[in-house]
């Protein structure tokens, strides 16, 4: 086969383990999946009942223009319907952005350590891939515009960021976008927007007008809970959405989800319900953290990394073996590391009386 060569350096991506088979595995009758960053508080039963009501609307392909999702969405955040467009998740979109401007003889800059996915495309479409390494888990925007030339068609920047969960202050990312030259795509993903508590973040959304050339990327899998469903849209410029769109595959959202996501928007309490009980996780990710005296990145998102200061792989099989699933952070870029969602307060009491054990026999050997 005459497959190209940039294939044969991938290795496909590597999901969080499934419940099922560690379930086996290791002979476990409980397991908690803290390792994608996924509700743990499910999504609105408004949803539920929604999904259930469309199965009759299986036989016929989904509104390929999502017109009714993208109607909601331009009234949520007061933009034009033409201002959307829709991905089968926001991975989707990162692979329409990166296949309609990357290739062989561009560039594309990003953070290093951040979420593969920009990456991973990037080198199926060809392009010269600039990873600009982070200060303390934070993008160093002066390091990456050092990275950008002519030859630069997309910049990454993942705000809040995937896996430490630092943000970027308002000021550093328009100080940032007024540097960036007006014929690069800066790519601002949003995933955990929602979660963000900091009053300094920017929610980028109202920096749209002034910098033509960003689009924000959104999900539905996170604090909406849909992740199965498959949900992301971006919001840009009508001109930028327009030169997109051919790339987009004409069904890529199906009928059953983007109902769903409407009924989801509208359930705002339930996002504020998610928010709040997200930052009372994760205080209680922090007191242990501060007692046990182990470095963590402070999260605006709904995730921590922890640094355990041993073996990342050994930290993650440990917590694997007695029911919970996280990330080793040895894949993501922090070999000491794990990386946690943040479950209810069960499941962190949970995961927190593993982690002491961990540490606590540790102690005793050593
Ligand atoms: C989870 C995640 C996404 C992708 O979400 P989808 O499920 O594909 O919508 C995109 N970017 C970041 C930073 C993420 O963590």
């Amino acid at each position: 086969m005459k497959w190209k060569e940039q294939l044969l350096q991938l290795t496909p991506y590597q999901p969080g383990k499934p419940i099922e088979d560690v379930k086996r595995q290791y002979g476990l009758e409980k397991i908690v999946k803290l390792a994608s960053n996924e509700n743990p508080f499910g999504c609105s039963e408004k949803v539920v009942a929604s999904i259930q009501s469309s199965a009759a609307s299986t036989p016929l392909y989904p509104d390929g223009n999502a017109t009714n999702l993208r109607e909601a969405l331009a009234n949520h955040f007061h933009f034009s319907p033409s201002q959307f467009i829709f991905g089968n998740g926001a991975d989707n979109l990162i692979q329409i952005i990166s296949r309609s401007l990357l290739k062989p003889g561009m560039n594309t800059v990003m953070a290093a350590q951040t979420f593969s996915q920009y990456k991973h495309n990037a080198i199926i479409d060809g392009a010269e891939i600039r990873e600009v390494p982070q200060i303390n888990g934070e993008h160093d925007l002066n390091g990456m515009l050092e990275a950008i030339d002519d030859e630069t068609a997309v910049v990454w920047v993942c705000n809040p960021n995937n896996p430490t969960g630092t943000y970027i202050s308002e000021d550093s990312l328009v100080s940032f976008l007024e540097k960036v030259p007006n014929d690069i795509l800066v790519v601002i993903d949003e995933a955990y927007a929602d979660y963000v508590v900091a009053n300094d973040y920017c929610d980028s959304i109202k920096l749209l007008d002034q910098f033509p050339n960003i689009i924000i990327l959104r999900t539905f899998s996170k604090i909406y809970g849909l992740a199965s469903q498959r949900v992301g849209f971006g919001i840009s410029q009508p001109e930028i959405i327009k030169a997109l769109e051919p790339a987009r595959e004409p069904f890529n959202v199906n009928s059953i989800a983007q109902k769903a996501a409407i009924v989801a928007l509208k359930d705002q309490d339930y996002v504020q319900y998610c928010k709040q009980k997200n930052r009372e996780g994760l205080e209680q990710f922090y007191l242990f953290c501060k007692e046990k005296g182990l470095n963590y990145y402070p999260s605006q998102a709904n995730f921590i990394l922890i640094d355990f200061d041993k073996d990342g792989n050994e930290v993650f099989q440990y917590l694997l073996e007695r029911g919970y699933i996280v990330r080793s952070g040895m894949a993501l870029g922090f070999p000491t590391c794990v990386r946690v969602t943040v479950g209810s307060k069960e499941q962190n009491e949970g995961v927190i009386r593993v982690m002491e054990e961990l540490l606590s026999e540790n102690a005793v050997v050593s």
